[in-house]
């Protein structure tokens, strides 16, 4: 029987799973109520949201909440698990297509304070080792690292440098100071390729002097090596692009879902929910064939809901194209609450959602891909996207979210609003929102109500 979609708080979520489980609800090794992540791992921030009430987003909740729950299980169960830094989708491609290995962000720690509402003490200790607030709320990183009651210790970390922010390169400089052995690849800043030279298309519409990919495949046979030593099996031509292929299809089904949600009349699924769902382009959550099962329910479920006619936010509320992951879930809630929807998003990972090219050399698709990353490359480039994306998600404002002391935002923000308001006009605004965003809610509800206020105000006028 369909229930009709709607949001929950977690006391309402508690009923909900009783009723699920005394229906017979099937689950996986890592289901349960979402109430036990509060008790247990102290995910405070999940009594101030509200979820989606489908069996399809409580399987996403679960597997995104028992991460490191499952890390420890699989080294337990002999896995080798690698700590990849920084390059955001690729070099967990590599990773999961050898057998043994389990791939994870460190980098993720950084929503620690936001789910532990600060119980963590990760930034305060961060603030001990140096990193104060100056630093982007990665910094949670570096005790995480060194408290060890988070994620495992990798048993290898591969981190990407060169066209990569400040901040992370002088936390990752730190933690190898602290003895956690690293192994760097450089990534350079992507440019367009001079007249007369040898260029290559990357995915998202880009190009890119030949030159680079070729530096860029370079570094990745050599991280294919090292990850092969631990595997104790050479990533060969044939292994990677089975990854490639299986890594696209969780790209695929993310595709598809992105397109039902953002195209649909009105919301099938909340923003929160599609926040956490592109996220698990990036490395599958620590499990790719997992991944790929959790996106496919989210998607029979959104599918299900459209044909029905059922949604969970009218098609009155304004639609509104988000850039930057908000370090504070709570926010997605809040834009839903003042009568707003998404209907694009630019996550910082948009190369994580284009398909990896399947008809080429494996190794030159990923490092074209690689480079295809929005945050290597000029601001104007990623601009270019936002701006043909809101044309054709027919958004009618930008929120550009900016996330406190990160120094890609020093200046990046000001020149996507500038070029979207230049090229098609939309208000847009510039909304900073800190890992707990409580005390800012009253200056945030604001600020996103006036946007969609006149959002809406335009539709008439
Ligand atoms: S959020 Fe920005 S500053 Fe922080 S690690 Fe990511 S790119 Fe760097």
């Amino acid at each position: 029987m369909n229930t009709a979609p709607r949001k929950l708080n977690l006391d309402e979520w508690d009923a909900r799973y009783e009723q699920l489980r005394r229906s017979g609800l099937p689950e996986p090794a890592y289901g349960g109520p979402l109430r036990r992540h509060v008790l247990r791992e102290k995910d405070f921030r999940l009594q101030h949201l509200r979820f989606d009430n489908s069996p399809a987003a409580l399987r996403l909740w679960n597997f995104l909440l028992t991460e490191n729950e499952r890390l420890h299980q699989a080294r337990a169960a002999g896995h080798k698990i690698v700590g990849t830094m920084k390059d955001l989708g690729t070099v967990p491609v590599m990773a999961c297509a050898l057998p043994g290995l389990r791939a994870f962000y460190p980098d993720g720690a950084w929503w620690t304070p936001c789910l532990m509402e600060c119980s963590d003490q990760l930034l305060q200790q961060a603030d001990r080792m140096g990193l104060d607030a100056s630093f982007c709320p990665v910094r949670a990183m570096l005790p995480a690292f060194e408290n060890g009651e988070h994620f495992p210790r990798p048993d290898l970390l591969v981190c990407s440098t060169g066209a990569i922010c400040d901040d992370f390169s002088a936390i990752a400089q730190r933690l190898e100071h602290l003895g956690h052995a690293i192994l760097w690849w450089e990534m350079p800043r992507r440019r367009q390729p001079a007249a007369g030279e040898a260029a290559c298309a990357l995915p998202g519409r880009l190009a890119a002097p030949q030159i680079q990919v070729d530096c860029v495949s370079a570094e990745l046979r050599r991280v294919g090596r090292a990850l092969g030593d631990l595997a104790g099996k050479t990533l060969d031509d044939d292994c990677l692009a089975a990854g490639i292929r299986a890594a696209n299809q969780a790209r695929r089904l993310l595709d598809s879902l992105r397109r039902a949600v953002y195209g649909a009349p009105a919301a099938p699924l909340p923003c929160l929910e599609m926040l956490v769902a592109e996220m698990l382009a990036l490395h599958f959550c620590s499990d790719r064939e997992e991944a790929i099962a959790v996106l496919g329910g989210l998607l029979a479920e959104v599918q299900s809901r459209v044909r029905r006619n059922e949604f969970v936010v009218s098609a009155a509320a304004a639609r509104i194209f988000w850039v930057n992951p908000v370090a504070d879930l709570r926010a997605m809630n809040l834009l839903e609450e003042l009568g707003g929807r998404i209907c694009g998003s630019d996550y910082m990972f948009t190369h994580a959602l284009d398909l990896i090219p399947e008809n080429l050399p494996p190794l030159e698709a990923l490092a074209r891909t690689a480079l295809a990353d929005p945050m290597v490359g000029p601001t104007e480039d990623r601009a270019a996207r936002i701006v043909r994306e809101c044309r054709a998600n027919r958004a009618e404002a930008v929120v550009v979210s900016r996330i406190p002391g990160a120094s890609h935002c020093a200046r990046e923000g000001e020149i996507i609003l500038e070029i979207v308001r230049r090229e098609i006009g939309l208000p847009a605004i510039e909304i900073e929102i800190p890992p707990v965003c409580d005390a800012m809610l009253p200056t945030l509800g604001s600020r996103l109500q006036a946007l969609v206020e006149t959002a809406r105000a335009r539709r008439t006028g």
